[in-house]
């Protein structure tokens, strides 16, 4: 099942929640300072001793204090107009964190509209990857709840014309 939602994905009672990191994966503003300050301190504790995620990587902790059991972090591309492989590695993002909570045993999976906030990647691409990619995945994998969760209207929107988009013709 796919849905996408408006709200705080700190809040989101899922199996997992997605962070879209930075390569250091040693905490940073937006939604990946929002995720530090509700799992507490222990997240970061955790984090010290991965030593890092590549762009269009996924690694995973534990959720601490937060509703979600598991943390999926992905670094995803800083938009750069296009010319340093962006949208491959924005698709990289969401297959390599869904893979990870499918060999997790997770059920429910939120995640935040990756790169489109202090990263700038246009959210009408964006979100076109984003639903597409995750659409793929779920025909492998039906019995997977999968959440997108905009922090604002305008993200809702383009994510919810993107959905319209692609099922249109199905
Ligand atoms: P990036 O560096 O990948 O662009 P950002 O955190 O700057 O990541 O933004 C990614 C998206 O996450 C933006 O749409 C931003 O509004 C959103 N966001 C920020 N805080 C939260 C939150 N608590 N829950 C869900 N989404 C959030």
């Amino acid at each position: 099942m796919f849905r996408i939602v408006l709200g705080d994905i700190t809040k989101e009672t899922v199996d997992a929640i997605v962070n879209a990191a930075n390569t250091s994966l040693l905490g940073g503003g937006g939604v990946d300072g929002a995720i530090h300050r509700a799992a507490g301190p222990e997240l970061l504790a955790e984090c010290r001793t991965i030593h890092g995620c590549k762009t269009g990587q996924a690694k995973i902790t534990k959720g601490y204090r937060l509703p979600a059991k598991y943390v999926i972090h992905t670094p995803g591309p800083i938009w750069n107009g296009g010319t340093r492989d962006e949208e491959r590695l924005l698709r990289n993002c969401y297959e390599n964190c869904l893979r990870l909570a499918a060999e997790n045993d997770c059920q429910s999976v939120a995640f935040p509209s990756i790169s489109t906030g202090i990263y700038r990647f246009p959210l009408e691409k964006a979100s076109r990857i984003a639903v597409r990619t995750i659409l793929e995945f779920l025909e492998a994998h039906p019995d997977i709840e999968v959440r997108m969760v905009c922090f604002d209207r305008e993200t809702l929107g383009y994510y919810g014309t993107a959905l319209k988009e692609q099922t249109e013709f199905l």
